[in-house]
């Protein structure tokens, strides 16, 4: 790790600073032994010890807050640096992947045409394959381009005044064959009434997908999820809340950003919606940027084993 001024910003100074404090108090004891047994009924000599301590003490807690300091200031400095690392990162791999993709589709749909002549079962069988994960290859592209966007134009342009409850439904009927599949129950709980507002509404079909493949991948079979929408205010608020593994507490927040995942990648299951098994850690970033430009709020409530619960709110009136 990089140590500027040759110093680890990395550890936290309490240690040091804890030793020293534990000299001082040291210190004190012995004082207040000499107070007593050596030089006993003497009034100058104690106390001026006493000063000394408190000062070398609050000397101490003064290093100690300015060393905490700069360190703060080297964790942010150090994730700005990985931000910027990210999306670098982001920016060429979806720039890279844009011209093998084009060229493998358009010779996948010559196949698929039999513009490249007569195919054979096996064959059709093969492509068949191929297509299924050249999709996949095509949703975590979008993906990293709809992330490498600082603010995808698409999105303010396409505000229209529409129904959550309308989205919920669409969506939630979109996710039948894996519900199915998984032996998952589907419950939605939303409030009459709600009033149609300003929304990218592919957008917002995207925040409720990624939520809800995630509340299928990892909760075990047979489990339940539950959809609430309601109207709170200035805002309406949607919840996906499910019964599975749930997600630790240092992990709640870190959860939104690019690339991260609370299970060891290496232990990933590589199916699409097999218990546990993930993408690449950009599905509730690209949820939150979509959020974000609406001027909404994205987070998570969770207790490990028992329940995750996604929470978003979205303004009946958009600022313009
Ligand atoms: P990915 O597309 O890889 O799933 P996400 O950004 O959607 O990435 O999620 C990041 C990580 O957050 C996941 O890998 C998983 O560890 C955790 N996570 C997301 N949703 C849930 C959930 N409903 N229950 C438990 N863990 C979750």
């Amino acid at each position: 790790m990089n140590r500027p001024h040759g110093r680890d910003y990395s550890k936290p100074a309490g240690r040091l600073y804890g030793v020293a404090l534990l000299i001082m108090l040291v210190f004190l004891i012995f004082i207040r032994l000499t107070e007593v047994y050596i030089y006993p009924g003497s009034v100058i000599i104690p106390p001026d010890f006493f000063l000394i301590a408190v000062i070398i003490q609050m000397f101490f807690l003064w290093l100690y807050t300015v060393r905490e300091k700069e360190r703060i200031l080297w964790i942010e400095k150090k994730r700005e640096e990985l931000g910027e690392m990210k999306s670098k990162f982001t920016l060429i791999t979806s720039h890279e992947l844009m011209t093998p993709i084009t060229v493998i589709k358009g010779y996948m749909k010559l196949m698929m045409d039999r513009a490249l002549g007569e195919l054979t079962p096996k064959q059709k069988n093969a492509l068949d394959v191929m297509n299924k994960y050249f999709e996949r290859l095509e949703t975590i592209k979008s993906n990293l381009t709809r992330l490498s966007s600082e603010k995808p134009e698409s999105i303010e342009k396409n505000l229209k005044q529409a129904s959550i409850e309308s989205i919920i439904r669409t969506t939630a009927e979109d996710m039948g064959t894996f519900l199915n599949k998984r032996r998952q129950h589907l419950e939605l709980q939303i409030e009459r009434g709600m009033p149609d507002i300003d929304i990218d509404i592919n957008g917002i079909r995207q925040v409720l997908a990624n939520l809800l493949l995630n509340a299928i991948r990892f909760t075990p079979d047979n489990g339940r999820i539950t959809i609430r929408a309601k109207d709170d205010k200035d805002n309406i608020r949607v919840e996906v809340e499910d019964n599975g593994i749930g997600i630790p507490g240092e992990s709640l927040k870190s959860i939104f950003e690019s690339f991260y995942e609370v299970q060891d990648i290496r232990k990933h299951s590589s199916g699409s919606i097999e218990f546990k098994s993930s993408g690449i850690g950009l599905g509730l970033t690209i949820a939150k940027k979509i959020i974000d430009f609406h001027n909404g709020r994205i987070w998570a409530e969770s207790e490990v084993d028992k329940f995750s619960r996604f929470i978003f709110t979205l303004a009946k009136k958009q600022r313009k």
